[in-house]
């Protein structure tokens, strides 16, 4: 630490992303990306956009917001609801920039932020960097959440649906519970995970306007380097957005990402067919998984969290990596004995089970 930190961060702790290797290949199932490449149709709008980088890209990502809201506009109407306008979509340089600008918009001292325990661990980053009260809302021994732990709370409420780290998810009527019980109180849902088995609260959005929803394109639509997230919301909640974007960074999003990220959510034929192989290959592994002994969450997620009794989380993540092949061992106490291991390709998931045979046989398990 420099002299010059101001006083303010010296003892924050910032968030650490999972490793991203640059040394050797690894079969790498650590950070939920997709086992698939973009969408030819992303690589096909790239092409001649480089050549453009000398000038700005768009500020309001006019080419992007228009894309997001044409796809979800198609996905409320065919529910019965009124639609999704372009102004109700925010873009920003992935989810964390929008998670982030939602935090430091709307949360404080006074109205902080309530979310389960056991969750994605960058909530508490935001909250520290940013000023606002942190309130974690234990979840129960099996890690699901306990909706009704949430009444008489007045913090702005964030919920990863499916949830971070298990992937365990809450039916929309428990969103919806949340939702009506005090209308004063934004219950942010972060859905980086829904497209494998989830619904969205999209569908919500006609009626609550204490609804933010949160969703990326790292995860089911390939652009985890892309770094492209957006929000949805009313258009009083996206003007608020607007309000801290422009005055921190107009240009969030880079010429690249405006128009990959476009191309990503108009291919709906690919994310479908790599959605639905994804949700199947995990089925797939926490079968295989289960004949080794492992117990998993029940996920709808991208990723698996699995623990067994005859090893520690820590310890089979070390001896995994030995072998080349990269799984996430979160320091969270409560999850200590688990691993969590994204869903890879079918090559990848049969790397990882052969490893972990190893793994035992080696150590007599
Ligand atoms: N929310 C959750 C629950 C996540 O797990 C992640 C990925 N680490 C993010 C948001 C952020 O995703 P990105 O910034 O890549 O859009």
């Amino acid at each position: 630490m420099s002299r010059f930190l101001d006083g303010r961060y010296a003892a924050m702790k910032p968030y650490v992303p999972g490793e991203q290797p640059q040394d050797k290949k690894y079969v790498k199932l650590n950070t939920n990306e997709s086992p698939f490449p973009p969408s030819p149709a992303v690589l096909a709008a790239l092409k001649g956009e480089e050549e453009k980088l000398n000038l700005y890209s768009d500020p309001t990502a006019s080419v992007l917001v228009g894309a997001i809201a044409a796809h979800f506009d198609r996905i409320v109407k065919s529910k019965g609801g009124k639609g999704i306008s372009e102004k109700q979509v925010f873009a920003g340089n992935g989810s964390d920039e929008v998670l982030a600008f939602v935090f430091q918009a709307f949360c404080g001292k006074g109205r902080g932020v309530a979310t389960p325990s056991v969750g994605y661990g960058f909530y508490p980053v935001f909250c520290e960097l940013l000023g606002i009260r942190y309130n974690p809302v234990p979840v129960k021994s099996d890690f699901s959440v306990g909706i009704r732990d949430y009444e008489g709370i007045k913090d702005n409420i964030v919920i990863a649906n499916p949830n971070a780290q298990t992937g365990i998810y809450l039916p929309l009527s428990d969103i919806e519970t949340l939702l009506s019980a005090d209308k004063d109180r934004l219950v942010v849902v972060d859905e980086a995970y829904c497209d494998f088995g989830g619904e969205s609260a999209v569908t919500l959005l006609d009626r609550y306007e204490n609804l933010i929803v949160v969703q990326t394109m790292s995860k089911s639509r390939q652009l985890a380097g892309g770094r492209v997230g957006f929000a949805l919301a009313s258009e009083e909640i996206t003007e608020d957005l607007n309000k801290m974007k422009y005055s921190f960074n107009p240009y969030n999003l880079n010429r690249l990402s405006i128009v990959a990220g476009a191309a990503a959510i108009a291919d709906e034929e690919y994310f479908e067919k790599t959605s639905v192989a994804v949700a199947n290959e995990r089925e797939r592994l926490k079968d295989s998984l289960g004949k080794l002994g492992f117990s998993c969450t029940p996920s709808l997620a991208n990723f698996v969290l699995a623990g067994h009794p005859a090893i520690g989380g820590r310890e089979l993540y070390l001896a995994l990596k030995e072998k080349g092949v990269l799984v996430r061992f979160l320091s969270d106490a409560a999850l200590s004995p688990y691993v969590r291991i994204t869903v890879g390709s079918a090559e990848q998931c049969d790397a990882l089970i052969e490893a972990i045979k190893q793994v035992f046989k080696e150590k007599g398990i």
